[in-house]
Order: C-alpha cells, then structure tokens, then sequence
C-alpha cells in the first residue's frame, strides 16, 4: 500500500500540495488577525460612548437640582450616546453577518424605484441641502433591493453630513448593456490624500473632533458595510475626493449577479 502511494504522488505534487496548506494557513491566520483587531477596535469605540454615557449620569445623580435645562442638556447627550452605540452594535451585526455569508436575495428590480425611496427620504430630513436627480425613469438590474437601499443610503447620507447645507448633492446614472454607474457627487470636506485610501477600513474615521463638534459622528462603519454590498453584486465602489472641495462615489454594478 505504501509502495502504492509513493509510486503515484510524485515529489512535484507533494510539494505543491504542501505549498497549497502553508498557503491557506497563512490565509487563516490573516483571517485571525483581522478578527482580533476587529474585537479590538470595536471595544475601543465603545469605550468613548460609554464613557460619555456613565459621566452624564454621574452628573445627573450628583446633582438633583440641576436647573431643567441644563438637565435637558445632559439627558439628551446620554441620549445621543445611545443612539450612536445601537447603531454601532447594528452596524457590527451587518458586518459580522457579511463575514459569515450570509445569503443575500437577488431578484428583478427597477434601481430608480429602490433609490428613488431612499433618495426622497433624505430630501425630506435635509431641506437645506440642494438636491439634484439625473437618473431614467427605469433601470432594470438583477439584486438585492433591501440591501441596495441599504448601500445607497451609507453614501447619501456621508454625502449629507459631510457637506454644508446650501451644498448640492448631485445623483447621476449611465448604463450600458453590462452595467449600470452610479455617479453621487457632493461639494462637501473632501478627503485629503493621506486619508482617502483609509476610508473603507473597518473604523476609520478622519479628524474625529470636526465630525463631533458638528454632530456628525459616524461608526467608521458605513464605507465598509458599501463596499461588502457592491461587491457581493460583483461590482466595484471607487471614491474620489479633493479636500474642501467635495467627494464623488461611483459605484458600478453589473446587470445581473455571477
Ligand atoms: P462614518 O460612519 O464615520 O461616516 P464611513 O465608513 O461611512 O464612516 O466613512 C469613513 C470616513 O470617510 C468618514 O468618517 C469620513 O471622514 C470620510 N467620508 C466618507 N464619505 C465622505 C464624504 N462624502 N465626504 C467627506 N468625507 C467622507
């Protein structure tokens, strides 16, 4: 039996093969080490909002006879702080769930109906933003609505709150037989070149003190959560930026999914 083996897999496969196991090791523990630094970074984030949270209450216990509008002031920061958490701990789930596989469910849609919802919506909450549509009536594509709603509405909303109202945010849509580009500009920050190759790392997040002094604090989790979308679709996302100047996010998906 032994001569059998050693006269069929010859000294080439051997060593290919035992170069194939060293490979998907090394796959594995790269896969290790991105968990890792995930846990790490998530309790991380975590820390700062809870951090907020327990100081805010520490105050309120402290001090029973805080006058009703600086209490207001200091419930509706641990309010925040919630808000900012729960979409964190949402947020992780998504990705944690992207990293598991989970299915996603590819039909027939119309792309201008599924943006045209998530669009409305954002015009609704940012009246002061000006707001410009260029897309078909129709376009006909294979995906998953839900979560193209979902990657959608990551980049409308960076659009949003990285820009000042009066800003316009542009939507533009060209298509050809293979695909269909979406074109979101804004006239926003910007990202600078030391950032931008950053952006879709799982928390990255520039100059945190501007996004928090505006309110406009993100989970560094959005960019991520687009590019995993885009890519089970097996399109592309790409991000240009100039700094103060604007971003433009194009997003290439193809008409029906492999
Ligand atoms: P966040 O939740 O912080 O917005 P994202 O993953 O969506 O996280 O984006 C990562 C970072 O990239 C943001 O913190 C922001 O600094 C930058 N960014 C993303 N989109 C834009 C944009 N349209 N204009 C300016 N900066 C942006």
């Amino acid at each position: 039996f032994q001569g059998y083996i050693g006269s069929t897999i010859d000294i080439h496969d051997r060593k290919l093969a035992e170069e194939r196991i060293r490979q998907s090791e090394l796959e594995l523990q790269e896969m290790i080490r991105r968990e890792k630094q995930f846990v790490q970074n998530a309790a991380h984030e975590f820390r700062n909002p809870l951090a907020a949270m327990q100081g805010n209450l520490d105050i309120l216990v402290r001090h029973p006879n805080l006058p009703r509008s600086e209490r207001l002031d200091v419930i509706e920061e641990v309010q925040w702080e919630t808000l900012r958490l729960s979409r964190m701990v949402n947020d992780m789930l998504m990705l944690a769930r992207g990293d598991m596989g989970l299915e996603f469910l590819i039909e027939d849609l119309d792309l201008t109906k599924v943006l045209q919802e998530v669009w409305d919506d954002a015009r609704a909450s940012n009246p002061h933003h000006a707001f410009r549509w260029n897309l078909p009536e129709k376009v006909n594509l294979r995906g998953d609505a839900e979560r193209l709603a979902q990657l959608f509405s990551e980049l409308l909303e960076n659009a949003v709150k990285y820009s000042p109202p009066g800003a316009a945010i542009t939507l533009d849509l060209q298509q050809d037989a293979e695909g269909v580009t979406l074109i979101l500009q804004d006239q926003g920050a910007g990202i600078s070149e030391v950032d931008l190759p950053h952006v879709f790392e799982r928390f990255y997040r520039v100059d945190k003190a501007r996004q928090r002094s505006g309110r406009a604090e993100g989970t560094g989790l959005g960019l991520p959560i687009a590019r995993w979308i885009v890519e089970q679709h097996g399109g592309n996302i790409e991000l240009y930026s100039v700094l103060d100047r604007g971003t433009t996010v194009q997003v290439w998906l193809p008409r029906d999914v492999e």
